[in-house]
């Protein structure tokens, strides 16, 4: 479809694409975008999206938020950028980290900023290795994460995800352990409860500790709801049947609320949807609205005490980005944070999640290749399978989901495949009408898709 010199042939020639499903750009066209109305967007033909991904998760507030773009610009124009080292730092950090510690669940913490999530979780492990050395347990270097978690893309943070993608990367680094994957409707044996599937995998990181020897696990990472992982809720009782294991072997629990944090799940944070409380907390996404990158590791008041002991001894932290805490991030987030928690947008999470759910279930249960629906709050995933009763896949070779996806975007719906499911994550000031034309557009692909492929 693309002509010369149109904005999609440009794209393809100086682009080399992340995460982009080369055949179908190939064949289609990259959506080249120009601007943001609500939570649509629109391309350089004038065509309108239903943004149903919130560009990736964080454009919360929608795409032409007046507050925030009148806050960055504000800054912009008060000063305009600044870092934080050397014992400088912008008034506007200093409120942020403040602001952080304040809606955090610790009555105490401290705070240490990045430029993006990825960043924010190498930090926390540079971090965890920093402590454990100075406390004289060197040895305390393995990370446990899950499989199917997403944590980033830096050689740390890929490390730490769980997907087979990063293999052609020579990646995880040695000392990186991937546990099984909370989900259970997936990974469930024939006959087992929920209940028991909890406890098999608690099992299992305790036994992964005893074999690995607890002297030598620096932490413990995890995404309340996986998100790029599928959209993943814990199985039943999960965090509560893991956290006193990790307790037991002194082992820091660390919750990446990169989608989860700043209302997703409705609440503040997806550990309080779930009911734990982690050792530190690492955001990003929502954290500016997605109006600027900035990425934060917040530790709670016994790993702050520690950690700031550590320091104390040698006398510097050495470990900082050229932008952390760069003012205009911290004003725009203070902004959203007002915005979204305060504003009515968390709000209308909350009041609208139990009608998307309903919408998103009508769906499934009109279709005979919907197999689970999974979610909480404003992220939700449908599975397609080609046997409901079986759960059998469709043969990967048919890209089912991202054929649904691209049917999706012809009728002016953006949302996302993901293995075989498709992921809806709109943003937090979506309407009732919206919604549903949301649930309009994806049933559409749906059906005609299904229809071509069952
Ligand atoms: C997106 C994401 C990251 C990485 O953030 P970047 O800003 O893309 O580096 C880390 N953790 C989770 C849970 C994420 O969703």
């Amino acid at each position: 479809m693309t002509t010369p010199q149109s904005w999609e042939a440009r794209a393809d020639e100086y682009s080399l694409y992340g995460f982009t499903d080369l055949p179908s750009v190939h064949e289609r066209g990259a959506v080249i975008l120009t601007h943001g109305e609500g939570p649509y967007v629109v391309d350089v033909n004038g065509k309108r999206y239903l943004d149903a991904n919130s560009g990736l998760w964080n454009m919360v507030a929608g795409f032409d938020n007046k507050d925030l773009a009148d806050a960055a610009k504000a800054q912009y124009d008060r000063f305009p950028g600044y870092h934080a080292f050397f014992g400088r730092m912008s008034d506007q950090t200093v409120l942020l980290s403040e602001k952080l510690v304040e809606v955090s669940p610790y009555d105490r913490g401290r705070v240490f900023y990045t430029n993006s999530g990825s960043e924010a979780n190498d930090t926390m492990v540079k971090i965890l290795w920093f402590l454990h050395g100075s406390e004289d347990k060197p040895k305390r270097r393995k990370i446990l994460t899950r499989w199917n978690a997403y944590h980033g893309v830096t050689v740390v943070s890929a490390s730490m995800t769980g997907k087979p993608y990063n293999e052609v990367f020579g990646l995880p680094l040695d000392g990186f352990i991937h546990l099984t994957c909370p989900h259970y409707w997936r990974f469930g044996k024939d006959g087992e409860t929920e209940e028991a599937f909890t406890q098999r995998l608690a099992d299992e990181l305790e036994e992964t500790i005893k074999r690995e020897g607890a002297d030598t696990i620096a932490g413990f990472f995890a995404e309340p709801v996986m998100g790029a992982g599928g959209v993943i809720p814990p199985s039943k009782g999960y965090f509560q049947a893991i956290a006193p294991i990790l307790k037991k072997y002194d082992i820091p629990l660390i919750s990446d609320e990169v989608i989860c944090g700043f209302g997703r799940t409705g609440n503040t944070w997806g550990c309080e949807t779930y009911g734990f409380t982690p050792d530190a907390i690492i955001s990003s996404k929502n954290l500016t609205a997605g109006l600027f990158p900035m990425g934060a590791v917040i530790l709670g008041p016994e790993l702050a005490d520690r950690v700031q002991a550590a320091v104390e001894k040698i006398e510097e932290f050495p470990h900082g980005f050229t932008a952390s805490g760069h003012p205009v991030g911290c004003a725009i987030a203070l902004k959203a944070i007002e915005v979204v928690m305060k504003g009515g947008l968390a709000d209308n999470v909350r009041r609208l999640a139990p009608r998307m759910e309903a919408g998103l279930r009508a769906i499934m249960d009109r279709s005979n290749n919907i197999g689970e629906l999974r979610g909480v709050g404003f992220m939700w995933a449908l599975e397609a399978v080609k046997d409901k009763a079986t759960k059998t896949p469709f043969d990967s070779s048919l890209s089912v989901s991202e054929r649904i996806a691209n049917t999706c975007t012809d009728l002016g719906l953006i949302c996302r495949p993901l293995g075989q499911s498709i992921v809806l994550c709109p943003p937090f000031i979506l309407t009732e009408d919206q919604m549903d034309e949301m649930f309009e557009k994806l049933e559409q692909a749906l059906n005609k898709v299904f229809a071509e492929v069952a």
